[in-house]
């Protein structure tokens, strides 16, 4: 019997249940309800709803917006646009069944009290580029989840999930999820006729640049803790387009936005002898990539392989020209306020650094990179598509479920489909209760069935870190150094150094081949042996150890698409140095991995792209 057996065991039983309440969660929450008047609507979030996600501290604009009212866009024209800058390999159904419910949330949006910007004289929507939109944000997630809160039988918030149940009765169904309440402790059991996962993107699984006390100053927001690939991955879900992890060009050490600078403020780069330099790398471009670089726009990782090169040929720093802008008064409002309402944290790295933009050019830089389904990048878990629109290829089940029974996701969970952003990730959260609800409907008298067997196993490996803190302890020999547990950052760094090392991460300029792939995915292998050693000293740290749990099966499924693309598809977020080239013959196609956690093998296949849209 372990330290911790006497925990307090919490069972809540649901239809429908969502992990994680940011955008797509809130979508999934609030459309159950919509569908499911009289079902059990539960919301399990590891913050609180009202601030959590990628969304946390607001947006300053909402980046997928059609405007069909207006007529300034259709549904095929995203898919178009997402396609181009995916370098081809998008899920078009999946992005054409968001694209053309989208508009349909922002106007909701408004309704629920968000404060939109409108272009003075036509009244429409103000845009900042041709999909976005700009909006007073800063309280974006709080309006849009009150919409939640009150559409959910019930929001758990504080309790990290840090596994799914399956069914006793049939194999291959999901019956629910456990965690833990990461203020008082209790152990959750969580039991469900459907589970939507919505648990967002990772950062922090590659090695940061900002280390040491900065650390925590990372793109992608710190919490994103990838959870939503995990918990899909461990019981054998189908992911996809893992190795297209995302790098973004962004202001240096504060990773402020440069959307609205380039968009609206129309603002340009240079390099450190103010010359442009994007064309000059046009041919090179072309030799690895063909006609991929004469799109347009042109596509996001052909933009940071440029930027990349050209420091490389020692002509750095890159600098985003402001000082012309911000002459403009009205210019020099939105720029700053692009930060106030979005990435506070750039306006005092500039404040801190003696950089006023109006007089000073600031430095660009490429991030390191993260792994997420909402952003120009389209990792994620492998779901069945829109009847209407999927190739039979895509459709095994309903909208949005993946390829395990009763499992859907919504927003950074699902791969294959690009350019999502907020609103699309709500939107895509709306689809898949939809779906969930259905699900739920038509499964009558057969309700999966939660072995307790299963949940009480699951409680003593839930609470194991903090058996081991509190016999490792006694050990310490000095400092925090106990020579019978690691705890959780020791190992997060060890992850971090390995996928930065070995599977292209910044210290590698993003580059990579086998045999660095192959010993990366042995040290991981090596890590997560080291894993069943986690001491975690109180429940802050127990939430670490298994955010970091999270993050190393997801980092291990990133190595392994990586190593299976024998291609370099997307030069500018990774390289393939012993397939410099893009292969468009072999490899027009989605990876697909499926991981055994009996064995710990992982199969590969490759997946059709079928193009539905001209
Ligand atoms: C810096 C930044 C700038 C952005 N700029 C824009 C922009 O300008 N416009 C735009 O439209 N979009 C923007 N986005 C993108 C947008 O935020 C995301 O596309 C969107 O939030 C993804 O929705 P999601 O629900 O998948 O993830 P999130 O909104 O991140 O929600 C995930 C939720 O799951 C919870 N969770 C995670 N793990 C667990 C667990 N194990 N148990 C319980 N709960 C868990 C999290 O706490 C969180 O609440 C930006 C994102 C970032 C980070």
């Amino acid at each position: 019997m372990g330290l911790f057996s006497s925990r307090k065991t919490v069972v809540v039983d649901s239809d429908v249940l969502v992990i994680g309440g940011g955008m797509a969660g809130c979508g999934a929450t609030y459309e159950s309800r919509h569908w499911g008047r009289d079902l059990n609507i539960v919301c399990v979030e590891k913050a609180n709803i009202e601030r959590s996600g990628a969304v946390a501290q607001g947006l300053y604009a909402i980046n997928t917006y059609m405007g069909m009212q207006w007529n300034e866009n259709q549904p095929e024209d995203h898919v178009r646009y997402a396609r181009n800058d995916l370098m081809g390999l998008v899920r078009e159904d999946l992005g054409y069944d968001i694209a053309r419910h989208v508009d349909s949330c922002v106007h909701k949006f408004e309704e629920w009290g968000l404060p939109m910007m409108r272009d003075p004289e036509t009244g429409q929507y103000q845009r900042e580029g041709k999909w976005q939109i700009m909006i007073h944000g800063e309280s974006y997630k709080p309006i849009v989840a009150e919409a939640a809160t009150k559409a959910a039988s019930k929001v758990y918030n504080r309790i990290m999930v840090t596994h799914l149940l399956m069914d006793k009765t049939k194999p291959n169904r999901v019956a629910g999820a456990v965690g833990f309440n990461v203020r008082t402790g209790d152990f959750y059991v969580f039991r469900a006729t459907a589970v939507i996962v919505c648990a967002g993107g990772a950062s922090h699984i590659y090695k940061p640049r900002a280390t040491g006390e900065g650390m925590g100053r990372t793109w992608y927001a710190p919490w994103s803790s990838a959870s939503a690939y995990a918990l899909p991955i461990l019981v054998g879900a189908k992911m996809t387009q893992m190795e297209n992890r995302i790098v973004l060009t962004r202001f240096k050490d504060g990773y402020g936005p440069v959307g609205a600078y380039f968009l609206h403020l129309k603002t340009y780069t240079q390099n450190a002898y103010g010359e442009e330099y994007e064309s000059k790398w046009y041919d090179h471009t072309k030799e690895l990539v063909g006609d991929y670089v004469d799109r347009h726009p042109v596509p996001t990782c052909l933009r940071n392989h440029a930027l990349l090169e050209e420091v490389k040929a020692g002509r750095g720093p890159i600098r985003m020209v402001t000082k012309e802008a911000f002459q403009d008064p009205h210019k020099e409002t939105v720029g700053w306020e692009n930060f106030l309402g979005m990435t506070i944290g750039q306006a005092v790295v500039w404040a801190s650094q003696n950089i006023d933009p109006k007089h000073t050019n600031p430095e660009l830089t490429t991030s390191e990179p993260y792994v997420m389904g909402s952003h120009a990048t389209c990792s994620g878990a492998w779901a069945s598509g829109p009847e209407d629109v999927a190739p039979s290829e895509y459709q095994w089940g309903y909208n949005r479920m993946m390829t395990v029974d009763g499992l859907f996701g919504a927003g950074d969970t699902i791969g294959g489909a690009a350019h999502k952003f907020s609103s699309g990730s709500f939107a895509e959260g709306r689809i898949a209760a939809k779906a969930a609800v259905n699900y739920v409907n038509n499964l009558g008298k057969e309700q999966p069935q939660v072995s307790e067997a299963e949940y009480e196993d699951l409680k003593k490996v839930v609470f194991k870190p903090m058996e081991n803190y509190e016999v490792g302890r006694n050990e310490i020999v000095a400092g925090t150094v106990s020579p019978s547990y690691l705890l959780p950052m020791h190992g997060l760094q060890r992850l971090e150094k390995i996928m930065d090392e070995y599977v292209g991460g910044i210290s590698a300029n993003y580059i990579t081949n086998e045999p660095l792939l192959t010993r990366g995915l042995e040290l991981l292998e090596m890590l997560k042996e080291d894993l069943n050693h986690l001491g975690a000293e109180d429940l802050h740290q127990l939430q670490r150890a298994w955010e970091l749990q999270h993050r190393v099966i997801a980092s291990e499924s990133v190595a392994q698409h990586t190593m299976f693309r024998k291609e370099t598809r997307w030069p500018g977020y990774y390289y393939r140095a012993d397939h410099p080239k893009l292969d468009d013959t072999d490899w027009h196609c989605f990876t697909l991995s499926r991981y055994d956690r009996e064995s710990g093998e992982w199969e590969m296949e490759k997946a059709p792209v079928h193009h539905i849209i001209d």
